[in-house]
């Protein structure tokens, strides 16, 4: 089956008993019981939800993993995921991570023994470094927000193998479409849905996929015990996300590609970073372990003064937090998406002042490079 097909026609089609195309919507909580303990699959929504259940194999499916979990954030699913570890442990994680990736595990999950290291995860060696004797996971996010960052799948997973760690990819911003880091050998895959794959701006969700059947009775383990499950209606608008991610994926990086390109040669804008550009340090790499670059473009125009012009005068970008949506959206990540970050550790980064980034909608393209022409010049 191919990834456009898959979308549509993987997990569980349609509804058995009436013959629904649509997964119907069990907004229920409970499940009557013909004696104690026996019932049709189902006890009590938390623990399963027929809705969710068929969001969970779809997403189980695209990821070619072995059980899918859905949660009620990407913040809710990349907790829940730290929920399989113990005071003691400890676990290295990309330097540039998700912003409310940073914030949970350094002023939340720390407080319950548990250890972090952030490296970069692009340098094999650094990672090799950062290995103590308690490590547990290597939690990667491949391309980093805002910086498009890039790590080797293939290659962290290898080596997380040969030392008995598990390897946890932040999938978000390449999607199942584009992206699929357990056939490359990561134990663990997990989603923002909030942006790709719920992809209209409207559902919050996170997703989970893993690879064996011992993960997924744990996995299922610490869902049913902290609950930050996924509701029906949500998960039936992931569903519906989902059958159309391939188009909008494929719209979204042929647009992106065009508006890099356009950016990279105009005089008012500093650095562009898209990983579709040759002068990407990961292009090369995202063309190996990806099937696509993405939609999401960084540029400098400079200072916080400039982003703030852009800003005003700009009339398809939305200016809004998250991305992967329909519309264009564009922020600023050192006054929003990372603010939570240290101002200095921004700038040991490279999240400067002026860092400008965009998720690129499917609008047609020729309105969007005009737009930003008009709004630069
Ligand atoms: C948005 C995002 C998250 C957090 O997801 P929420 O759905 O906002 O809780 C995690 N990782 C990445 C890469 C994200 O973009």
């Amino acid at each position: 089956m191919k990834p456009k097909t898959r979308l549509i026609h993987g997990g569980i089609f349609g509804d058995e008993a009436t013959g629904a195309v649509s997964t119907p919507i069990y907004q229920v909580s409970t499940y009557k019981q013909e004696a104690v303990g026996k019932f049709k699959g189902y006890e009590y929504s938390r623990t399963g939800n027929p809705t969710r259940h068929a969001l969970e194999e779809l997403i189980a499916d695209v990821e070619f993993g072995h059980a899918g979990f859905a949660f009620a954030s990407g913040m809710a699913a990349i907790s829940s995921v730290m929920m399989l570890f113990s005071a003691g442990d400890h676990v290295i994680l990309t330097d540039d991570v998700y912003g409310g990736t940073y914030r949970v595990v350094n002023k939340v999950l720390n407080r319950f023994g548990l250890e972090f290291t952030f490296v970069d995860t692009g340098d094999l060696a650094a990672v090799e470094a950062a290995v103590q004797e308690n490590t547990k996971a290597i939690f990667i996010e491949t391309p980093t927000n805002p910086l498009l960052k890039v790590t080797d799948i293939e290659a962290v997973s290898a080596f997380a193998k040969s030392k008995g760690l598990l390897t946890i990819v932040d999938n978000t911003f390449m999607t199942p479409y584009l992206q699929n880091p357990i056939p490359l050998g990561a134990d663990i895959v997990l989603h923002s849905a909030t942006k790709y794959i719920g992809g209209h701006s409207d559902v919050v969700a996170g997703l989970v996929v893993v690879n064996t059947a011992e993960l997924a009775e744990e996995m299922h383990f610490v869902q049913n015990s902290i609950g930050a499950i996924l509701g029906p209606q949500d998960s039936w608008l992931l569903i519906r996300g989902l059958k159309t991610l391939g188009i909008r994926m494929e719209e979204t990086g042929t647009n992106a590609q065009r508006i890099a390109e356009f950016l990279d040669g105009h005089e008012a804008v500093g650095k562009v970073i898209y990983p579709g550009l040759p002068s990407h340090g990961g292009h090369e790499l995202m063309k190996k372990q990806s099937a696509g670059f993405g939609g999401m473009i960084s540029f400098d125009v400079g200072s916080r003064e400039k982003a703030g012009e852009l800003l005003a005068k700009l009339k398809y970008f939305t200016l809004a937090e998250s991305l992967g949506a329909v519309e264009s959206l564009i922020s600023v990540p050192a006054q929003m998406t990372h603010a939570s970050i240290p101002a200095e550790r921004r700038a040991e980064l490279g999240i400067g002042d002026g860092l400008v980034r965009i998720s690129v909608g499917i609008e047609d393209v020729e309105d969007l490079i005009e737009d930003l022409s008009e709004a630069l010049s």
